[in-house]
């Protein structure tokens, strides 16, 4: 076993929780090198995809492969090398561990096992693009990967839809017009969200405005679909509960007249709200009223 600079008269091993660049490799601590030069093991997402990081700064520690499919596999034989008194340090293929990134697993089991568990921070895409967008984020809901299913992603943004506070999320290139399109269709356009793209690499980019404005900008330079992004969604605002309340009137009054559909259409062109929201509304009254017209 080697000796570790830290913490001092550990008897057992430690696990560290060690974040690495999430683009340019100068963006790491000098703690997290020492750390990763000091233990025993590195436990790696992909070690093929961390060796460059290791090798830039000749960091010759084994590593060993832990992701989303062997991570269960692999805990009792991690704990029991731990448990001996050996030093591990967790990385990601970017990022901190655990952000949407393997190891809660081996964390979880580390804790329950009464290990000591070690955070090493460092740099993490979620809270770069926090920092940046502009958006704020004195409280923040951060959702990870969205769903991929359609459905299943506008249900979530229903949910989170009300909430006041900032919605951070990570999403992939291929899924971003569609996903902006349902942000469009579920929030209407009284909100501003902030793409961070390829946050501290060469094509470093911030979009920002409505998500209507900002699925315009995309399609008119497609070279922003490429590379990794977190998109930042501003929290419910007051002016759209007023509008809502003027909205609420409107619609209950066409609702004594119209089918919830027609209602709802008549509504979101008045109000330039999106139509699917209003005709959600619309049902939610029509459920509590009787001799409301139903939709055929
Ligand atoms: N553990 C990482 C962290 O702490 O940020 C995140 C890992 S998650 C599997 C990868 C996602 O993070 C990407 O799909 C993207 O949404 C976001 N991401 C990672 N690096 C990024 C970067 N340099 N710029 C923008 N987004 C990034």
């Amino acid at each position: 076993m080697k000796q570790l600079a830290e913490p001092e008269n550990v008897a057992s091993g430690v696990l560290y929780v060690v974040a690495t660049p999430i683009g340019h490799l100068d963006d790491i601590t000098i703690r997290a090198i020492d750390i990763l030069k000091q233990v025993d093991y590195i436990a790696a997402e992909d070690t093929r995809h961390s060796k460059k990081l290791l090798d830039h700064y000749q960091i010759t520690t084994p590593s060993l492969s832990l992701h989303e499919h062997n991570e269960a596999a692999r805990i009792p034989a991690l704990l029991e090398k731990l448990q001996q008194g050996e030093q591990l340090a967790l990385i990601s293929d970017a990022g901190t561990p655990l952000m949407s990134d393997p190891g809660f697993l081996l964390v979880r089991a580390a804790r329950e096992a009464e290990i000591p568990v070690i955070p090493i921070p460092g740099p993490s895409a979620l809270i770069a693009a926090a920092s940046a967008a502009g958006i704020a984020v004195n409280q923040f809901c951060f959702l990870g990967f969205l769903p991929h299913q359609p459905v299943a992603r506008r249900k979530l943004m229903e949910k989170y839809g009300s909430i006041e506070c900032t919605m951070i999320v990570y999403e992939s290139p291929h899924r971003l017009c569609a996903t902006l399109e349902d942000l469009n269709q579920v929030m209407g356009d009284a909100r501003n969200i902030c793409i961070a793209r390829e946050m501290t690499k060469k094509f470093e980019t911030f979009l920002y405005g409505t998500a209507a404005a900002v699925r315009q900008q995309i399609l008119s330079d497609t070279n922003q679909l490429k590379g990794e992004m977190v998109i930042l969604i501003e929290g419910r605002k007051e002016t759209e509960d007023l509008a809502l309340t003027e909205v609420d009137r409107l619609l209950k009054i066409l609702l004594e007249h119209l089918s919830p559909s027609h209602a709802a259409k008549v509504v979101a062109r008045y109000s330039g709200l999106p139509k699917q929201s209003i005709y959600q509304r619309a049902l939610a009254f029509n459920e509590n009223e009787t001799g409301a017209i139903e939709d055929s």
